[in-house]
């Protein structure tokens, strides 16, 4: 969000904005995309240094909590305490504190149910279709049934305390926003601490689509069925305050996710006593809730080379079946993160495993997987192990993990992410014959998600980005690393994440730049995650190289692993930490909404001439005899001979000496020419003439605005094949249209652009000199008969007899 500074002087105002509206290209249509991004960039301060670095004075506040929560299973229903510890670590004095509601988000007066377009009714910003079109619109039934739950439910918090040590605080609810008025001023170095009481009902994650909730299992053997329960945003949260924004308080809308303060969580929760519970955190009371055989399977685990259950299927299955009145506390703690997230049902099956990281920050973490019978074998084949594979990898391109577990839970959210714990949501099929199988596109899900979501607790859950902003940074970044980790798992999986994937939106005229807040972006899964990730695998491939990428990559999360990044850090860091200008590819990737196309439009081939008249001249009458003959000339000799065939007597001189005839005159001026040329201009003429090399001259155009490296295979009269590649700069004075000269011995037969698809060029058909012909498929197709009313035969139809519906269930 946009502040007004109104606190600032017009004047100062003007200066710190000379702004790129000020400089203007008025004359013809010249682009300059190589413009530098100086002027587009916050100017750097004591916070944020102009190398993307955190500044020597680099402040971030640090909010601690303590939480008391009883999960009502019965009324699906969260009551709660909480205990704030806010410490002003900002050279600023604050008189109110801002806190997130986002449970808020699902009441009816909310600002995204209010302000939620038809067609864009879902959840998490709106669809891709058009609204206009000739066809009526359309109702899904998805969508009733979100209406009718939040129609059924009452829905966001009830707060029925603020207060501090002294008594209750005067507060303001604001949509998804709660200000509380402090009741002294808190000065920098201050710590204040609130209390807040809270309750709200769990929304039905599957009607709801929230990032949490409660998933309904009516089928299971108990009496009134079981749930699987995922709870996120779920308390009262500071909202950030920032060095570059101050409160970050930009209402929750459903989409631009969340933007927090570190600090330390102590949470007990209370659960029904036959529920496992997973946390952010390590738990505290190991004996207080769990078995003496599952302490020892969790001991054992640790030093384990394969998953070991902790809870087995067996042991779910029987806790489905029974039923509790007795509950349990749970306690976990949880050091230095921006959230906390929780799960529990009975139905969850348990497995672990000890990754031994290494190291001295965290040598071992963790890896742990909850997860219904529904989940199975998927689940237990390939979710803890997904979690280690991610972790190594991800270290690999950043920082040692630095905490002590790293959770992956199945439930009705598809895919989310927390400190140390995940969400992921992919299940098996029940088969008729009891077994449960998946698809490969299952598999792929389930590795690819919970790669992603683990991924996630790096980026931005340590890198603590600002998702409330800029989708791109958590999403981009992630994506791409987990489109790395992917392949490391297994390349034969159809991952599609490359960056020929992402030319279909590339060239689609609905989108806008990366660089856009997360709730304008259009169509944020090409826009936050998929192009991101191929600018960065572009970047990484085709620009830098992998060790000058790699090692500036490190850089940046190194600089800002616990600490708060905006985007002008990320670009600046990577410039900075590679020595290569890189203004114009995060500018054209990042500021604009151009794509890769990239033409090769012609080939000039061109032979020196000596200027030596026997040679030239010769070659001059060859190139006039390789020329097609005329076909009217042709075809008159077919049908009679010419006039000067029928009369010799007017043949000449010029009947014997064609027009290409040399004659001394020309063999004078030739060696007039050479006596005039500079000793140097004579010995390069005359070793050019000896050498006679082949002079390519390649005509590319950029049709799709974006600037990028030329690729070239060049191939060869004699088979053989070479790589030529020519950097972007190549379009700095000309970014339409550009020439280069190829000098070669050999000839020139065939030249393809980006021959392995690694730019995201849009059309690749004109990447091919000379064009080829398309390949491509077709299919024969039967004319469908038509579904109009009348077409139907309802004298023959009203014989049908009805059918019993249990009939048909069983039969599907
Ligand atoms: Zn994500």
């Amino acid at each position: 969000m946009i502040r007004n500074p109104s606190w600032l002087p017009l004047a100062a105002l003007l200066v710190a904005l000379p702004a790129a509206a000020d400089i203007e290209q008025t004359k013809g249509s010249f682009k300059d995309k190589f413009r530098q991004l100086d002027e587009v960039l916050p100017t750097a301060n004591d916070y944020r240094t102009a190398g993307g670095e955190p500044g020597h004075e680099y402040w971030q506040q640090k909010v601690d909590y303590e939480i008391d929560v009883r999960l009502l299973e019965g009324q699906r229903r969260i009551e709660a305490s909480e205990r704030i510890r806010y410490t002003n670590e900002s050279p600023d004095t604050l008189r109110f504190l801002w806190l997130q509601l986002d449970q808020n988000r699902f009441r009816d007066d909310s600002l995204a149910e209010r302000s939620g377009a038809f067609a864009d009714a879902s959840r998490r910003g709106p669809r891709v279709k058009d609204a206009e079109g000739s066809n009526p619109p359309q109702l899904s039934l998805e969508e009733l049934r979100r209406h009718q739950f939040m129609a059924d439910n009452e829905l966001g918090y009830t707060l029925s305390s603020v207060r501090d040590g002294r008594g209750e605080l005067s507060y303001t609810v604001v949509g998804t926003n709660l200000r509380v008025d402090l009741r002294r001023p808190l000065d920098p170095g201050d710590t204040t601490e609130l209390e807040i009481d809270f309750a709200f009902n769990i929304v039905d994650e599957n009607a709801i689509s929230a990032r949490s909730g409660y998933e309904h299992f009516p089928d299971d053997e108990r009496e009134g069925g079981n749930d699987i329960f995922l709870l996120a945003q779920w308390f009262p949260r500071l909202h950030a305050y920032t060095d570059y924004e101050g409160w970050t308080n930009k209402e929750f809308l459903g989409r631009g996710e969340f933007t927090l303060e570190f600090g330390d969580y102590t949470v007990d929760i209370t659960v029904p006593d036959d529920h496992i519970v997973a946390a952010t955190g390590e738990l505290q009371n190991p004996s207080a809730v769990l078995t003496r055989t599952q302490r020892d399977r969790l001991a054992s685990a640790r030093t384990a080379d394969a998953p070991v259950f902790i809870v087995t299927a067996e042991e779910a299955l029987e806790n489905e079946r029974e039923g509790t009145s007795g509950t349990r506390t749970w306690r976990f703690e949880a050091d230095n993160v921006r959230d906390f997230a929780w799960a529990s049902s009975r139905k969850f099956i348990w497995d672990a495993q000890g990754y031994q990281q290494g190291g001295s920050v965290q040598p071992e973490v963790m890896a742990m997987s909850f997860y219904p019978k529904e989940g199975e074998p998927l689940w237990s084949t390939y979710s803890t192990a997904a979690v280690i594979h991610t972790l190594k990898v991800y270290s690999r391109f950043s920082f040692d993990y630095p905490y002590p577990t790293a959770q992956s839970v199945n439930g009705p959210v598809g895919g989310m992410e927390y400190p140390m714990i995940t969400f992921n949501g992919p299940r098996t099929d029940l088969q008729d014959d009891g077994d449960r199988t998946y698809s490969l596109a299952e598999k792929r899900y389930l590795v690819g998600v919970i790669i992603h979501e683990i991924g996630h607790t790096y980026f931005p859950m340590i890198v603590n980005s600002d998702e409330r902003q800029w989708t791109w940074m958590d999403e981009g970044l992630n994506s791409f690393l987990d489109a790395m980790a992917g392949w490391e798992w297994d390349p034969e999986i159809p991952w599609n994440n490359q960056p020929r994937d992402v030319v279909d939106y590339m060239k689609s005229e609905r989108q806008v730049p990366i660089m856009t807040q997360s709730d304008s972006v259009l169509q944020i899964g090409p826009n936050a995650y998929a192009k991101p990730t191929a600018a960065l695998m572009i970047l990484r491939e085709t620009i830098l190289g992998r060790e000058l990428f790699d090692f500036a990559f490190r850089e940046y999360s190194r600089r800002w692993m616990f600490k708060r990044p905006a985007p002008a850090d990320f670009f600046r860091t990577m410039e900075e930490a590679t020595g290569v200008d890189l203004d114009w590819f995060f500018r054209g990737w990042f500021y604009t909404t151009d794509h890769v196309d990239i033409s090769i439009d012609r080939i000039w081939k061109l032979r020196l001439d000596t200027k030596d008249p026997d040679i030239d001249f010769e070659r001059r009458r060859q190139e006039d005899a390789d020329k097609p003959p005329s076909v009217i000339v042709e075809r008159n000799r077919a049908e009679r001979r010419t006039w000067v065939e029928e009369n010799p007597g007017l043949r000449d001189f010029y009947d014997e000496n064609d027009r290409f005839t040399v004659t001394n005159k020309e063999r004078n001026d030739y060696q007039t020419f050479l006596s005039e040329l500079e000793d140097w201009e004579r010995e390069v003429l005359e070793r050019a003439v000896t050498e006679d090399k082949h002079y390519y001259v390649l005509e590319f155009s950029n049709l799709g605005g974006l600037v990028m490296p030329i690729l070239l295979e060049l191939t060869y009269a004699d088979g053989e094949t070479e790589r030529l590649d020519i950097p972007a700069e190549i379009w700095r004075r000309n970014a339409m249209a550009v020439k280069k000269l190829i000098i070669t011995d050999r000839e020139l037969t065939q030249v393809v652009i980006d021959p392995n698809w690694e730019t995201a060029d849009t059309d690749v058909e004109n990447n091919h000199y000379p064009r080829r012909i398309v390949p491509s498929r077709i299919e024969a197709y039967k004319v469908p008969e038509g579904e109009a009313l009348e077409n139907r035969d309802i004298i023959q139809d009203s014989k049908t007899e009805l059918e019993d519906p249990e009939d048909s269930e069983e039969d599907p």
